[in-house]
């Protein structure tokens, strides 16, 4: 994991080519995208790509593997080939470096032949930074020829696991890369992508002939999603609940069949809301309009089987609901990965019910090699342990990629936030709902046994006199719909199975152990989902109504340029605008993701809009972002990395002040402050004399006790402008954990 070990590059201070390199990377960074600083190894990987060392990297979806190879296209002389295995990433990609100011094309066989000579001829004058192309097309001979007489400054491959039979989407295609190395002899070759195996990775070193490559791993942990497993009661009840807390965002529902997308989505569209299916089984055209509708923001919610995703760059999907238990934890993480890749908070739900894993069992019946049935039924049972389980499920996810989350709290999770719970007796309980199928005889299913179980006075239950049971009316006093629930979860733990054409309970092996009282099972109550946290940290500061407002200019934008909405502005970009709500050039350049091109180009349409908004609303314009960011005070802060906190944490140990570590470092003072806070908080320090000297810590603890905490401007002001903000931070961090 980067940041952890000692043979981390990131472990170390700077060497100052790395820091020319670094600051030169940055330059582009910002000019074209807007961005202040890198995400974890992000650094690392470019400077690879700068020093023409071949790389292999690693980095979950949404870790900003794309600009590790466009930040460096940009700064190096020459085209740099990036092959990519779908069009509509290609297109996609293209037209977010456009839009960005970043000469790049593609190549691809959707193209007339006046397009492809019109690519071929701006190759041939050097007016490219980056050219797209399909694998199959790049191998062919007159492609290679052409190419080798251009100069190219590098080969980058997306999505590389799919070089390699082991990865999860071998494409045959990529297997002729390997001639690569010999065609472009003296180029680097460098590989991303978001799979993780061992096996994985060095078969994609080996096939693509890397040399003596430098792999770099990123953390797998995906600390803006926020997880969530229910178990399965009322599909669209539960479903409908999550789409009333996103109204307005985008987000996707997997259903695992193709009926059941169907059907959800019709109910969903019956209740109001407005969703489009997508399966494999419809026409392609249907199938391809309903995408673009989702991508273009016309619908808001799709309903899809696991056919749709792949190919989906778009970054601000707030929420991925799964309304059936996919079959491992890989594909969930891919899946729910699709949530949140513009770095903010979004939401996966995992609806589960102990019956998914039958459903994947007879899906997976004609599987014909053994081995095979045997890897997939063993992901099966990893992924219904990660239902069942009452562990951190961002720590569960990582560890199933073989590395470990610090944290004993994430702060984003169902366990975490505690929103489980617990029965208070579970042997007890399923005692009691054991001994009732076995008084029965073994012989009915879940729905009779909990009739039973309610002491309900039915015909059936009369006739077989199973009223006179002692173990009727047992559980009288919970709902019959939470006897059913704790049925469907002995089910998934294997205490019970179900049988025959009428799914009669049986108990099994472990149901005795608890009969037995040798086994205590985990049992849940039914959530009470009123009280569901959401994040709140990102839309700090953010006027929400101004973020609608901006919302709907830039879909307007995005119809007339005829791209995504995304592409024109992320999420991010908008929640920044509606936070610092820039009325002149200087300050939108300092917006999140807001680089010269986007200047020039909405400059004047959005500082209007801003401005005439704000004015009629009595809002007030240009607040500097650090003005706003208040001390978090529950959750870790949002731009700090885990991962990255021991290289911090070094350095504050050595006692060096916020400006060195600055300087050492080459980050913001404002990102050391952060890291800082943190450190102090982990080791509950109270004593922050050596960051904040005592007079003035004086000072600024009189200022928080005449204005208060709440908003950090206020206090900044009280304290005449003198005292930056990252130290009235650590001076309120200090005091919190002296309170506790
Ligand atoms: P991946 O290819 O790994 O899934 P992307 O390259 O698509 O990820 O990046 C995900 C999102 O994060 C994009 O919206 C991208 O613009 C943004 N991003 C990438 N790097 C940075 C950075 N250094 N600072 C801010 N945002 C970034
Ligand atoms: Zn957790």
């Amino acid at each position: 994991m980067d940041g952890e070990t000692d043979d981390d590059p990131s472990v170390r201070p700077l060497t100052e080519a790395e820091q020319r390199i670094a600051s030169e990377l940055k330059t582009g960074l910002q000019k074209y995208w807007g961005y202040q600083s890198f995400r974890p190894l992000q650094r690392e990987a470019m400077t690879l790509v700068m020093t023409d060392h071949d790389s292999l990297v690693v980095l979950p979806t949404g870790g900003g593997k794309s600009l590790c190879y466009q930040v460096p296209a940009v700064s190096r002389n020459g085209l740099a080939i990036v092959v990519s295995p779908l069009i509509s990433l290609m297109k996609d990609q293209v037209d977010s470096l456009e839009s960005a100011g970043v000469a790049a094309a593609c190549i691809n066989s959707m193209q007339t032949g006046r397009e492809k000579a019109d690519v071929a001829s701006k190759i041939r004058n050097g007016e490219l930074k980056l050219l797209y192309i399909a694998p199959e097309r790049l191998v062919q001979e007159r492609t290679l020829e052409f190419l080798q007489m251009t100069k190219v400054s590098f080969v980058a491959i997306d999505e590389a696991h799919c070089i390699s039979q082991w990865g999860h989407d071998f494409r045959p295609e990529y297997r002729k890369l390997s001639c690569l190395r010999d065609v472009f002899p003296g180029i680097s070759i460098h590989g991303y992508t978001a799979t993780a195996t061992e096996v994985v990775r060095s078969d994609i070193a080996e096939q693509l002939k890397l040399k003596s490559p430098e792999i770099l791993v990123g953390s797998f942990d995906r600390p803006n999603l926020q997880y969530r497993v229910e178990q399965r009661t009322d599909a669209v009840l539960q479903i409908q609940e999550i789409l009333q807390r996103h109204q307005g965002e985008s987000g996707v529902i997997y259903c695992i069949s193709r009926k059941g997308v169907e059907t959800t989505s019709l109910s969903l569209n019956a209740l109001g809301f407005k969703t489009l299916p997508y399966h494999a089984g419809m026409e392609d055209e249907d199938r391809r309009r309903n995408q673009d509708a989702f991508i273009e923001e016309k619908v808001q919610i799709i309903v899809a089987t696991v056919a749709f995703g792949m190919g989906i760059d778009k970054s601000n999907v707030r929420f991925v609901i799964h309304a059936g238990m996919p079959r491992s934890l890989e594909n969930y993480q891919q899946e729910s990965g699709r949530a949140g890749r513009d770095g903010l908070e979004a939401e996966c739900t995992l609806l589960y019910s102990g019956g998914d894993v039958e459903t994947w069992e007879y899906l997976m019946r004609d599987i014909a090699d053994p081995e095979v049935l045997q890897a997939s039924r063993a992901s099966l049972k990893s992924m219904q342990r990660y239902c069942i389980s009452l562990t951190c499920r961002h720590q569960q996810l990582v560890r199933h990629f073989g590395q470990s989350l610090e944290s004993q709290n994430c702060g984003a999770c169902d366990v975490c936030l505690e929103e489980m719970q617990p029965v208070d007796e579970p042997l007890i309980v399923g005692q009691k709902v054991l001994s009732s199928i076995v008084r029965q005889g073994q012989r009915f299913g879940a729905a009779y046994t909990a009739h039973v179980l309610k002491g309900r006075k039915n015909k059936r239950i009369i006739e077989y006199k199973h009223d006179q049971l002692s173990t009727y009316g047992l559980l009288k006093d919970e709902s019959e719909h939470q006897i059913r629930n704790w049925i469907d979860q002995l089910v998934s733990l294997g205490c019970i199975r179900q049988v025959g054409e009428f799914n009669c309970l049986e108990v099994t092996d472990k149901g005795w152990q608890i009969l037995r009282g040798e086994y205590k099972p985990q049992l849940l109550m039914i959530r009470q989902t009123a009280k569901k946290q959401t994040r709140e940290d990102h839309w700090e500061g953010v006027n929400r109504e101004l973020f609608e407002e901006l919302r709907i200019l830039r879909l307007r934008l995005a119809g007339q340029k005829n791209v995504p909405p995304y592409i024109i502005f992320s999420d991010a970009t908008l929640r920044d605008l509606a936070r610092q709500r820039p009325t002149s050039f200087d300050r939108l350049r300092a917006v999140y993701g807001v680089g010269t091109q986007k200047v020039s180009e909405y400059g004047d349409t959005l500082v209007k809009a801003i401005a005439e908004w704000c004015a009629k609303n009595h809002v007030p314009t240009d607040v500097k972002s650090e003005e706003l960011v208040a001390v978090n005070k529950t959750t870790r802060s949002s731009s700090i990395s885990l991962a990255q906190s021991s290289l911090y944490f070094d350095q504050f140990e050595k006692k060096r002040t916020i400006d060195e570590v600055a300087v050492q470092l080459d980050r913001s003072r404002g990102t050391v402050g952060q890291y800082l806070q943190e450190y102090i908080r982990l080791h509950k320090m109270t004593d922050i004399e050596h960051w904040v000297p005592t007079p003035l810590r004086k000072r600024i603890e009189v200022a928080l006790d005449s204005v208060g905490t709440e908003r950090l401007k206020p206090v900044f002001e009280a304290l005449e402008g003198q005292i930056p903000y990252e130290e009235i931070r650590l001076v309120i961090v200090a005091r919190e954990v002296a309170s506790q």
